[in-house]
């Protein structure tokens, strides 16, 4: 595979130097990764066994574990990645080992064995601290709700924090608006949040600085997802409806790596993009930039996109697939960062979104995911009500139902 893109060469257009390195940084490879993983394997057959008892249900459930992973990763993952102490193969996955990560293990375990039992909990929540934002993206799905008067407290949002996690949640990824407009507040609930529970910032790169990557790494922030639309910089700084944003996530990339943090690049796939053959230039530009994972979102009807014709065609999705399996698990793709796709097992297995994961956005309306909207109750409501309980939550994703 040629190298055909050089992330300096687009920052020396900008009058700009960083320095990159060549490959996912942290990126464990070799006889330690394979045992590893056969750690992590055997661990999971631990909790099977003591879980479920029965010899045939601890067969059953233990490949249907096995065959669940395959159609999230479309195969056998082996991409994995040391940082601080732990283990990472997914953003969306606490490291390993921790509680967490066993926590998880069991609760999809229980839930494999008796899809039909309601008492399995949420274990991931998008959480919209903000509606400020000096964004003015293309595709973003909170579009009506921003850069109107603040619906959350700094105490309600602690409150939300608190029922989410007596639900059993294990992560929390802190989106907005722009989450890093909120700096001061948002560090305080990553410090309160993070004693019991895993935290992300999810983040356009604004305000992200040595010093503020590094206080919300020592608040206990184990990882930023930056969006980055483009590998181009004026392609980046258009779709964000903001010049000089390319530099500025670069940047932001850079600063929590060297804070220590894991980092993810999300990327909106739209037609053009894959029309203009820009995957993997930007999968390229990816790895120079030493993240590890990047995460491939498929543009869908709602907030600013709403209306529009945006919806992948069926050759979009054909290749989207094929550089999924193809970057995750050829061997000359493996220096590559990890690619998530969720069209990928969405569209095989269903969607975890609603059954697993909810979305909060910035006015407190719960949803399945944030490209769903799927409105099942309003948190802020719940929050300054009196002793009312979580609801139900159901809301699951109408495009593809929702995971046994
Ligand atoms: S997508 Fe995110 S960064 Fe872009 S305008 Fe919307 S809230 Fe702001």
């Amino acid at each position: 595979m040629q190298t055909t893109i050089s992330l300096n060469d687009y920052l020396y257009q900008e009058n700009d130097t960083i320095e990159t390195g060549s490959r996912p940084a942290h990126q464990v490879t070799g006889i330690f990764r394979t045992c590893t993983w056969w750690i992590i394997k055997l661990r999971i057959f631990y909790f099977t066994c003591i879980i479920l008892r029965s010899p045939q249900k601890i067969l059953d459930i233990y490949k249907r574990m096995l065959s669940l992973r395959s159609n999230v990763w479309g195969g056998d993952l082996k991409k994995l990645y040391h940082i601080g102490n732990k283990f990472y193969f997914n953003q969306y996955t606490p490291g390993w080992p921790s509680k967490a990560y066993d926590d998880l293990i069991k609760s999809e375990l229980r839930r494999q064995a008796a899809p039909l039992d309601t008492k399995e909990r949420l274990s991931f929540v998008f959480l919209a601290i903000t509606r400020k934002c000096p964004m003015r993206c293309e595709h973003c799905f909170e579009w009506d709700n921003l850069n109107l008067s603040e619906s959350f407290t700094l105490d309600d949002l602690y409150k939300v924090v608190d029922i989410y996690q007596k639900e059993g949640v294990l992560q929390i990824h802190f989106s907005g608006g722009e989450p890093m407009v909120r700096y001061k507040d948002l560090v305080k609930l990553v410090r309160y949040t993070s004693k019991k529970t895993g935290c992300w910032v999810l983040s356009s790169g604004f305000n992200v600085t040595p010093q503020t990557a590094r206080e919300l790494k020592e608040a206990g922030c184990k990882g930023m997802v930056i969006s980055i639309d483009h590998y181009l910089p004026n392609r980046h700084n258009a779709f964000r409806g903001k010049e000089g944003s390319f530099v500025q996530a670069v940047k932001a990339v850079k600063y929590a790596q060297e804070a220590g943090m894991v980092t993810s690049i999300s990327v909106c796939a739209t037609k053009e993009f894959l029309d203009g053959k820009h995957l993997m230039p930007y999968m390229e530009f990816a790895r120079d930039l030493g993240v590890q994972f990047v995460q491939v979102l498929e543009p869908r009807q709602v907030g600013h996109y709403a209306g529009k014709e945006v919806h992948l065609e069926d050759a979009h999705i054909g290749l989207l697939e094929k550089a999924f399996t193809t970057i995750n698990h050829h061997p000359s793709y493996s220096q590559y960062p990890t690619m998530l796709y969720h069209g990928y097992h969405q569209r095989r297995v269903g969607c975890f979104s609603g059954s697993r994961s909810v979305y909060v956005d910035s006015a407190g309306d719960v949803h399945a995911c944030p490209f769903c909207h799927t409105k099942s109750y309003n948190i802020i409501e719940l929050v300054r009500g009196e002793g009312k309980a979580l609801p139900q939550k159901e809301n699951a994703c109408p495009r593809f139902g929702k995971i046994a």
